[in-house]
This record gives C-alpha cells, sequence and structure tokens, in this order.
C-alpha cells in the first residue's frame, strides 16, 4: 500500500513558502549571507525549523517562520526556496502544488512586493521545467497589516495574475483581526477578479468562515476546521460547495483540533463537505503529501478510490486557469488508471 500511496497522483494547494525550507539550504543561505546560525548541520537545525509532534501551542508553531524570514529576503533566496517547493512536492507525485506566501514580510532588505512576487515566481518556474509539477503562487495579505499595506500587495497580485499567480489570501492572527477591516482590501481583488482563499476558522470560531465567504467573496477557505462548532453553518458551507484546503497534521500541532481522534474529516466527507488535503508546512509539520494520506488510511479508513477521488476533487478546486486544469484532470486520470491495471495485474 505504502507504494500506491507515494505513485498516487497529488495536489496539494495549501503549501506556505516559508514553511518548506529546506534546513541544509537555510545552512547555504546564511553561509552565503554571513547570518550566524545556532547550528551548523541540517540535523541540528532542524528542531529550530520543526516543531516536535506533540507542539505545545499556536505561539511555538508559527515561531519556526520567524527563524527563517530573516533569510528569505532577496530574490535568489526566494526563488531558490520556491524552486525546492517543486522539488519537494514531486518527490510526492504532486501533479500541481499551490504555493502561497506574503511577499510583505520579505521586503526587509529592500525588495516591492512585485519584486518578492517575482522573485518566487522565477523559482516556481525553474520548478516547473525541472520536476514536470505544475506550479502556481497564491499571494497573502497578512491580518497584522493594514490597508496602506494589504492593498499594494492585493494589486501586485493582480498585476501577475495569469502569469503564475493563481489567487489572494488573508493569513494572520484571526482572532484579533476580523474580517471587517479586511473589506475594502478584497473589495480591489474582487473588482479585478482575481480569486479569493482566506484562512478562517483555524484559530478563531466558525463566524469567521461565514465572514470571508460573505464579507471579503472567499470561494475556498484555509482549514475552516472549526466549523463543526455551528452545524447549520457548515451545512450552509457543504451546500455552497465551498472547497475547505484542510491540512491535518498542521491542524492538531497547532491546536485548532486536540487530536486525530478528535479531527471531524471523516465526518465532514462523509457529511458530502467539500474538503480537501493539504501540507500547509512540510518542514514546520514534519509532513509530505504521502504522509497526509497515509493518515487518511490509518486514521479515517479511506480506500484507496476515495483518496483518489478526494485529489481529484482538489485539482478541480484548484485555481489554475482552466485549460491547465483540463490538461491537469486528464493527467490525473490516465495515471489513475495506469494505477489501477498495475494493481490488478500484482493481485
Ligand atoms: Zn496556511
Amino acid at each position: 500500500m505504502d507504494n500506491w500511496l507515494e505513485a498516487l497522483p497529488k495536489a496539494d494547494l495549501h503549501l506556505h513558502l516559508d514553511g518548506c525550507v529546506k534546513p541544509g539550504t537555510l545552512l547555504a543561505l546564511a553561509a552565503a549571507r554571513g547570518y550566524p546560525l545556532p547550528a551548523d548541520n541540517p540535523e541540528d537545525l532542524l528542531p529550530y525549523m520543526q516543531v516536535e509532534e506533540d507542539c505545545d501551542s499556536l505561539k511555538t508553531y508559527l515561531d519556526k517562520f520567524g527563524f527563517v524570514l530573516p533569510l528569505m529576503q532577496d530574490t535568489e533566496a526566494l526563488a531558490r526556496v520556491a524552486e525546492e517547493a517543486v522539488e519537494q512536492a514531486a518527490a510526492h507525485n504532486c501533479l500541481y502544488i499551490e504555493v502561497r506566501f506574503a511577499p510583505a514580510l520579505h521586503t526587509d532588505e529592500g525588495l516591492s512586493a512585485d519584486g518578492a512576487i517575482a522573485a518566487a515566481l522565477a523559482g516556481l518556474r525553474r520548478g516547473e521545467a525541472a520536476y514536470g509539477v505544475t506550479a502556481r503562487l497564491i499571494v497573502i495579505c497578512m491580518r497584522h497589516h493594514g490597508e496602506e499595506i494589504n492593498v499594494p500587495v492585493v494589486r501586485a497580485a493582480i498585476a501577475r495574475h495569469g502569469q503564475g499567480v493563481v489567487a489572494v489570501d488573508l493569513a494572520g492572527d484571526e482572532a484579533s483581526h476580523p474580517a471587517e477591516k479586511f473589506r475594502g482590501t478584497f473589495v480591489v481583488a474582487r473588482e479585478a477578479g482575481i480569486p479569493i482563499t482566506i484562512h478562517a476558522g483555524e484559530a478563531a470560531g466558525p463566524f469567521n468562515v461565514r465572514e470571508a465567504v460573505e464579507s471579503l467573496g472567499a470561494a475556498r477557505i484555509g482549514h475552516g476546521i472549526r466549523l463543526r462548532e455551528d452545524p447549520e453553518l457548515l451545512a450552509w458551507i457543504r451546500d455552497r460547495r465551498v472547497p475547505l484546503e484542510l491540512c491535518p497534521t498542521s491542524n492538531i500541532q497547532t491546536k485548532a483540533v486536540a487530536s486525530w481522534d478528535d479531527y471531524p474529516l471523516r465526518r465532514y466527507y462523509d457529511a458530502g463537505v467539500y474538503i480537501t488535503v493539504n501540507t500547509d508546512n512540510p518542514t514546520v509539520s514534519g509532513t509530505d503529501m504521502t504522509r497526509e494520506c497515509q493518515a487518511l488510511v490509518t486514521r479515517f479508513g479511506f480506500t484507496l478510490a476515495e483518496l483518489a477521488g478526494l485529489m481529484r476533487g482538489a485539482l478541480e478546486a484548484s485555481f489554475a486557469e482552466p485549460p491547465v486544469k483540463e490538461a491537469l484532470l486528464r493527467k490525473f486520470d490516465e495515471k489513475i488508471a495506469r494505477l489501477r491495471n498495475d494493481s490488478t495485474r500484482e493481485d
């Protein structure tokens, strides 16, 4: 079964650029920039970049990003990490990934938001050429930033919509910064016709999910795991076919959900909620798409056919350009047919 899980074609729709930096890469970036790090080999550096299996809080989790961000402030570093995000996805047979990042967190050394976006796109393109994975970029606005930062970020995303950028997002402290504050920012996105996904219902309650869809125009929801606290709203999301970008390992580590036993993934799925399963932050969470799929099988009894359906649904929920999406779905169906043939031959 391990082989089947590895070979299963996959899509990762929720993947943070600053959450998938390889320790060896951080060492190389630091060495080239004369930046001191507390370890001189990948193994000893990893604990600074990755939470332990029983991560104690969201704060411990978020601190891991603060550790890598100082070294992701120039074109070369951003492009390299983006290219390696594609490389890592290819190792798990992802056909398609949407990598996301907040350009405003990468401007400490003079890059503009557009410069940061251009660098990330250049890296993704290099990765696409080298590893055969289709990769697109989602541009994030931060909840602790005001319109004076977020509106220019959205405009920079709009300027490259269709050239690798596929959507805009909102991330950060959901509990302290409600949707209302971002209405103006996302009106700019809506008027330009760039799709919107919003982190909501992760660190704060289900009401944020309704706000994200109704006030901000979200077509997908990042996480949304706390929707179970409001069955009526969960049904509303189900009926509207709003895809949830679930990230099981991460959601448990950040304490959005207490444990695997408590994780409502099977319940959502059986109730007909449109779910997708993603990594969020492979390095920080110590995960990858194969592991997430494995967890669905061992923790929630997903069959391989159900997993394949979930991955196909993720491709359909993707923000890829329509002809690209059609080609990806064809490729996916061919790979699944081949996998089925191979497994029957083995029986
Ligand atoms: Zn996220």
